[in-house]
Formats: C-alpha cells, sequence, structure tokens
C-alpha cells in the first residue's frame, strides 16, 4: 500500500465523519493523518516496519492502530463498517462547489442522493431548491459546478448539446450566402452522449461564413481558423469544426462526416464494387472523372441503396436492409400522440395536474398519464393509497375540463421494492389508468437478484411499462446489472411495454436493447417522464434513440391511436372505465348507457369498450376480436407472442395472479366504477 493509497483512505473516512456529523476534532484527526502521509518524504510501510509509525509528527495512538491493520491485512475493520453507514460515493459529491458535508448529508437524507449523476437529475428537475437553506441560486450553482468537472472528462448528454447546436445551426442557415447548413457527426445519429460538434455548410465563399462563425455568441475561443475548416472552442467545453464546402458536394461530405466510420467502411466498400473511390468531396472514377453530389440520397443512390436515416448508420445490419430494400420505416416525432409517464406536484414534479396537461395538450398530445411515485419512494412525495385516491379527483375534475379531445390517465410510477414486491397492492393497481414500475433504489444488488425483481414486475398482469428498464444515468452512471436476454424476453412474452425514457440524462432503454427487444417482439413506451411541462420537449430525444434502434411506429404504443391505446389497456386488467370518462363527465347529468353519447373525438373504437354499454359487450368472444383489432398491424410474431401471453396462464406467473383472472374485468368493470363514483 502506498502514501498516496494510505492517504485516500483516511481522507474519504474524513468525509464520510463529516457527512456522519461526526465532532469536528475527530474529523480533523483524519485529514491530518491523510495530509502527512501523502506529504511524507519516505514510504509509510517502510517507517511501520521499523516501528516508527508512532513517531510521526501528528499520527495518535488511533491513527497508528489503524495504520497497522490496513498494512497487516490489507483492509480496514471501521472504514468497511462506515462505509455501510455512510455510502462511500458521498465523498464525491463534496467536490462540487457549494457543497460542503452538511448539503451533501441533507441531499442523501431527503432525496435519496448519494452519486454525482443522481445529484445532476435531481438538481436538473428542481428537487434541490426545496431543500431547506439551499434555493434555486445554490441549485444553478451546483449544476454548473457539476458540467464543469464534466468537461474534464470528454463526452456530454446529447440533451445538453443538441439545444447549443440547433441555436448555432439557425444561426449559420440565416447568414448571407449559405445555401444550406447541417450538423453532422454522432449529434446527427442522435448518439446518448457526444464528443464534439460538426458543422458543414455548403456556400460558394467560405471567409465569411468562417468569420461570422467565430463571432458566435457561444464561442469560447478559436482553435484554428482555416479556408475550408475552422475549429472552436465552446462555452459548453465540447469543440466545434466547421466545414463548408461548395454546395455541389455537400450531399458527400454530410455523408462522409456523418458516419458512423464502420458505416461508411461499408458504403465505400459497395463504391469499390462499382469502380468507385468515396472520399468527403466526392466520388472518384478510375479514368479521374469526379462524381458530385448534392444530397446524401445520391450518395446512397450511387452506390445502390436506399436512404439510410442517420440514426441506422452504426452498421448493424441496415446496409443490408437497404440493398434488400427492407429498411423499416423509422417512428417519427409527429407520430407521438400521448406520452404515458409524467410526474406532478402530488410528488416530485414541479407543476401541477392542469398545467402538465395543458402543456401536453398544447404539444399536440392527445393523451397523457399522470403518473406520480408511490409510497415507499417516500423521498419524492410518494403517494399513499389515500392520497392516490385524492388525486383521482383532481384528474377526474381537469379531464372534465379539458372535455373529450384529451385523455388524461391516472397512473403510477410504481417502486418496484427491494425485495422485489410492487409498492401497492394488484388491487390498486387494477383501479389506476396505466401502471409503470420502476427501479429507484438499489440498483447495485447482483445480477440475479436485480433480474428477478424486475422480472417480478414484468410478470405482474397490472404493469403496462417497465420504466426506464436500466437505471442508467448519463453520463457516467451505470445501468443495473440485468439479465437483459431475460428481462427483453420476458417483456415480450408478457406483452408489457419498455420504456424508451426520454430524459436525455436516461435515454434508456439504449438503442441496442431496442434493437434486441423488437427483435424479441417487444412493444416500446416513448415517455418523457416529465416533471416539469418544459420536459415534453425530450420527446425528440426518446425517439432519436428508438430510431437507432429500428423502432416503426407500430411498435411504440405512444404512435398508436388513442383508442388503440385505452383499449391495449383495458385488455392489460385495468378496470377503470377511462373511455367512458370523457363523455360522463362533459356531459353533465351522466347517462347511463350511451355508446351513441360517445364524442367523435374519441370515435368508434372507444364505444365497444364503454363499461357503460354492458350489454353490448358479450363478454368472452368480444375479447378476441379487440385483441386482434389491436395487434393487427403487429408483427405476426408479435401478436403471437401477446396473445399467448395475454389469454392463457401465463406460465411464468405464479398463483397470486390467477385468483384474480381476466374475468373481473367485465363484471369488476362495470360495478367497481360506480361504487367509487358514488
Ligand atoms: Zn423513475
Ligand atoms: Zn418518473
Amino acid at each position: 500500500m502506498t502514501n498516496k493509497e494510505l492517504a485516500h483512505i483516511f481522507a474519504t473516512i474524513a468525509d464520510l465523519l463529516e457527512i456522519k456529523g461526526e465532532v469536528i476534532f475527530k474529523v480533523l484527526a483524519y485529514r491530518r493523518a491523510a495530509d502527512t502521509f501523502r506529504e511524507f518524504s519516505r514510504p509509510i510501510r517502510d517507517v511501520w516496519r521499523e516501528g516508527g509509525l508512532r513517531e510521526i509528527p501528528g499520527i495518535g495512538p488511533a491513527i497508528a492502530d489503524k495504520v497497522d491493520e490496513l498494512l497487516n491485512s490489507g483492509r480496514l475493520t471501521f472504514f468497511e463498517r462506515l462505509k455501510q453507514e455512510v455510502p462511500v460515493s458521498l465523498a464525491e459529491l463534496l467536490t462540487v462547489p457549494d457543497l460542503g458535508p452538511k448539503r451533501v448529508a441533507l441531499i442523501w437524507k431527503k432525496l435519496g442522493v448519494t452519486t454525482l449523476p443522481e445529484l445532476e437529475l435531481a438538481a436538473r428537475t428542481g428537487k434541490l431548491r426545496n431543500l431547506a437553506g439551499l434555493g434555486e441560486k445554490t441549485e444553478a450553482k451546483i449544476l454548473t459546478g457539476i458540467e464543469a468537472r464534466r468537461h474534464a472528462t470528454g463526452r456530454m448528454p446529447l440533451g445538453q448539446v443538441w439545444p447549443v447546436a440547433q441555436d448555432i445551426l439557425k444561426y449559420l442557415r440565416g447568414l448571407p450566402g449559405v445555401k444550406v447548413a447541417e450538423v453532422a457527426g454522432s449529434l446527427r445519429r442522435m448518439r446518448a452522449t457526444i464528443g464534439d460538434m460538426d458543422f458543414l455548410v455548403g456556400a460558394e465563399d467560405a471567409r465569411p461564413v468562417m468569420a461570422a462563425f467565430v463571432t458566435h455568441p457561444q464561442v469560447a475561443r478559436v482553435l484554428a481558423q482555416g479556408p475550408t475548416k475552422t475549429s472552436v472552442e465552446l462555452d459548453l467545453g465540447l469543440q466545434a469544426d466547421l466545414r463548408v464546402l461548395s454546395p455541389d458536394r455537400f450531399g458527400t461530405a454530410l455523408q462522409y462526416f456523418s458516419g458512423s466510420k464502420d458505416h461508411n467502411v461499408r458504403v465505400r466498400e459497395l463504391a469499390l464494387e462499382k469502380g468507385l473511390s468515396l472520399s468527403e468531396n466526392a466520388f472518384q472514377r478510375k479514368d479521374g472523372g469526379e462524381l458530385l453530389c448534392a444530397t446524401e440520397a445520391e450518395v446512397y443512390r450511387t452506390v445502390g441503396l436506399a436512404y439510410i436515416p442517420p440514426e441506422m448508420r452504426e452498421d448493424r445490419g441496415e446496409i443490408q436492409a437497404a440493398r434488400l430494400g427492407k429498411l423499416p420505416k423509422l417512428v417519427e416525432l409527429r407520430e407521438l400522440q400521448s406520452d404515458l409517464h409524467a410526474h406532478s406536484t402530488w410528488s416530485d414534479g414541479q407543476a401541477s395536474i392542469r398545467e402538465m396537461a395543458q402543456a401536453a395538450r398544447s404539444r399536440g398530445l392527445r393523451c397523457l398519464a399522470i403518473t406520480d411515485h408511490s409510497q415507499s419512494l417516500g423521498v419524492t412525495g410518494g403517494l399513499t393509497v389515500e392520497r392516490l385516491r385524492q388525486q383521482r379527483r383532481e384528474i377526474d375534475s381537469v379531464q372534465a375540463e379539458l372535455g373529450t379531445s384529451f385523455s388524461l390517465l391516472q397512473g403510477a410510477e410504481v417502486e418496484i421494492r427491494a425485495d422485489g414486491h410492487l409498492d401497492y397492492s394488484d388491487d390498486v393497481l387494477e383501479d389506476l389508468d396505466i401502471v409503470v414500475a420502476s427501479l429507484h433504489t438499489s440498483l447495485r444488488q447482483d445480477r440475479h437478484r436485480i433480474t428477478e425483481r424486475l422480472l417480478n414486475a414484468i410478470r405482474n398482469r397490472h404493469v403496462d411499462i417497465i420504466g426506464h428498464p436500466s437505471g442508467r444515468l448519463l453520463p457516467d452512471r451505470e445501468g443495473a446489472d440485468l439479465d437483459m436476454e431475460a428481462v427483453l424476453r420476458a417483456a415480450a412474452e408478457s406483452g408489457v411495454a419498455l420504456e424508451v425514457n426520454a430524459n436525455p440524462q436516461r435515454l434508456d432503454l439504449d438503442d441496442v436493447h431496442i434493437k434486441r427487444a423488437l427483435e424479441l417482439g417487444c412493444r416500446l413506451a416513448i415517455n418523457t417522464d416529465a416533471h416539469h411541462p418544459d420536459h415534453f420537449n425530450f420527446a425528440h430525444y426518446g425517439v432519436g434513440t428508438a430510431r437507432r434502434g429500428w423502432a416503426t411506429a407500430e411498435n411504440v404504443i405512444n404512435a398508436w391511436p388513442i383508442e388503440r391505446l385505452l383499449q391495449w389497456l383495458d385488455e392489460r386488467g385495468h378496470r377503470r372505465p377511462r373511455t367512458a370518462r370523457p363523455a360522463e363527465l362533459s356531459s353533465a347529468p351522466a347517462p347511463a348507457a350511451a355508446p351513441a353519447e360517445a364524442p367523435p373525438a374519441i370515435g368508434k373504437a372507444a364505444a365497444p369498450a364503454r363499461p357503460n354499454a354492458k350489454p353490448a359487450k358479450p363478454a368472452k368472444p368480444a375479447k378476441p376480436a379487440a385483441s386482434q383489432g389491436a395487434a393487427a398491424a403487429a408483427s405476426s410474431k408479435t401478436k403471437t407472442k401477446a396473445k399467448g401471453g395475454n389469454a392463457s396462464a401465463r406460465p411464468s406467473q405464479p398463483a397470486k395472479a390467477n385468483p384474480k383472472p381476466k374475468k373481473p374485468t367485465t363484471a369488476g368493470r362495470g360495478a367497481k366504477p360506480a361504487k367509487r363514483r358514488g
């Protein structure tokens, strides 16, 4: 053990003791020891061997004993015990400016935050400002501090880089003489983290564009300025390169600089097969003649491929698919009709249910699920069952205000507790419109345990969506050590949707697992997990990630028409008369039986699902018909899986699910709501 290692251990002990609230002279003793070891001229180990440890100034008997134990056994019981009391990752939080031990302790105890990524997420979602003595200003300073640290480490989350890039792009496009401008590189491919920015401009004269670029307010300093390429460092801490080229070569350059490298290797191989060499400038024929491409589509056409969307260019089979004309039609942002995971002030959100619903509607969504945290996540103000009931009344009243063209669902983000149980009983889950089940705590359990935990939630028939499945936080915290293949297979079997959480710090599932999930027949849900109305803008990052995993609108339940989504939820065993609610509430004297009252907006598909229309619902026969309708466009593989999983007793489902088989959906659904309404 080197002096440095010893010093590190004692400094960490000092930090943890201070966070714990130990008397200051003890803390200082450990810190002084750490300093002594760090600066000592000889190896401490040698001094220890000679028996001179206690003669070192500033090393008292308590410290000397601990060094003794460390050098003898390589471990220190005192430290091990301390680490169990106070998470060791907290020591790192002390390196953030404006965070002393008292504040770290407060944030840890009140919010359960133990790592830097968690701290960043808490700051970004406005959770720090409400803690005693912190406020918005400190919260902002803490964020700046974390970002400053990051610049040393390289890649930044997509969500931090994208808005800046769009700002610069807009600026470039507005310059005189600029015919076309794009951002290339991993940003264009919507990778989860970004290392630098590459801008391309098509213009006849490069000089004025270069000159204007370096004066953009985001530019911190100019690294190099030349006739065809300029490099700058941005305030953000990333490098940005600008290349200006003749517009008739723009397509070739854009294709080249968009990457990925692996993808481009394949494209060049195809060019060679056709007797062409491909550079960033042009195709070159054997006779030396050039073949220019103003658009990327021309580049792909020249090598015999259909146009490949940038998000797919990772050499994961897209070349083959493009050659065979089998590229999927990727999901698009404008196709999203619902957001099924969002928070309100009922738990840790920053806006009321009404504000969230209005924001969602103003963005063109037709349906929003309010999914506040469940009771055991006390730090976020998780809801007890009683509070959940109170919340329902507010949701109903906001729904009445909004009218029938928008569906507000009551859901919950239910904690999958460390022991694997869900935080609400099946009764409670069944009464919700939609259930998102998520892991937030004990993410470091061993692979077997944490996988079982997640599988348990997947197999619960009242769970509709698994929220941010891996639990990763970008750019630094890796997800749980899950057997992802088992998770994806189970999800495909049970029909549960896997979330593509669009928060740029999550983007979870990631692209690779999305692609695998779709191969196995899973469904996806692209949700923003909004804690503030502005967060609905995150949807774009979720869509980008889903596109990287080759998702189509058919794969994504948010892109389904609302009627189909609600029907799917009905079939998953929620007994709340969701589809009927808008009609009931909007027409004041709630009519008893009224498929006719169903508003055109909710439409024909909703009518048969109305619980009020009991006679019209021939319990059994209706179901298969409905689920066929719902799965109509799904791949045959998906359909088979979903049906098997939904209809028959699930083999993986233990007895506890069987006491509540599908049966109550008809009877229970009709009866329950009446009781609750009364
Ligand atoms: Zn969550
Ligand atoms: Zn959430």
